[in-house]
């Protein structure tokens, strides 16, 4: 496969288990000059799985999305092609990414997709409840508006995936019963991972069961919508 120059290459890592990444995707970090990333050491790891030799690597989190948006532009002036990764799955999705996407399209350089994991849609390839039609809304605001967005949410006539912490699942357990009332629901908790949960029921089963067992971990959820999707 031969790398582009001046491309910025979206590439998907794994949820929790290493292995789950593409070959393809494994190239592109290899043969890339420049990586993009959130955490140097979180990624370090997966590098040297995989034997990625060393690079110029470029520290890019929420906090200072915009800092990174001239040196990756210089890099595509000079002819670099350059791997965007997040700490986990796709990049842009519930993590940084869209504002140098923007950035770098509006520019004028070509972006390309490299596919892989995602909590969301690992969930949906699961799912037992129906997912023809379905809404991503990823993190809920933790304070201003979230009982807004979970009344609206509530309303909607397909399914609807949620990211959530292991700080505020049971929290938001409550809320899903109080706003969705009994419906059929999908947990996904450490997709991938060594204590992977999947959990199917209604949500007061939910409520119980993560009242019962450990919340400890990364979760990922998908409730039934309103009429069915
Ligand atoms: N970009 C990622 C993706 O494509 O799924 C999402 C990143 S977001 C910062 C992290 C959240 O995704 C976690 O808090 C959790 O809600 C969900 N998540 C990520 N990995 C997961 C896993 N292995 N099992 C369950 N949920 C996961």
């Amino acid at each position: 496969m031969e790398i582009k120059q001046s491309t910025l290459y979206v590439v998907a890592t794994p949820i929790g288990n290493l292995e789950d990444i593409t070959y393809r995707a494994v190239q592109v970090l290899k043969d890339v000059d420049i990586i993009v990333c959130e955490d140097t050491r979180v990624s370090g790891i997966l590098l040297e799985r995989y034997g990625i030799p060393k690079k110029i690597m470029i520290a890019h989190y929420k906090q200072r999305e915009a800092e990174t948006i001239a040196p990756v532009l210089n890099y595509l002036r000079e002819g670099k092609s350059i791997a965007l990764i997040s700490d986990a799955g796709t990049p842009g999705i519930s993590d940084p990414g869209h504002f140098l996407v923007s950035e770098v399209v509006r520019a004028g350089f070509p972006v390309e997709p490299v596919p892989g994991p995602s909590a969301a849609t690992a969930l949906l390839s699961v799912s037992h409840i129906p997912n023809t039609h379905f809404y991503f809304e990823g993190f809920l605001p933790h304070k201003k508006g979230r009982q807004t967005r979970l009344r609206y949410l509530s309303g909607l006539d397909c399914g609807v995936v949620f990211y959530e912490s292991t700080h505020r699942i049971l929290k938001f357990l409550d809320e899903l019963k109080e706003h969705f009332g009994e419906r059929e629901i999908l947990i996904g908790r450490e997709l991938t991972k060594m204590h992977e949960t999947l959990f199917r029921g209604t949500v007061s089963e939910a409520v119980r069961y993560f009242g019962e067992h450990s919340t400890k971990g990364e979760f990922v959820i998908y409730i039934h919508g309103k009429t069915g999707s």
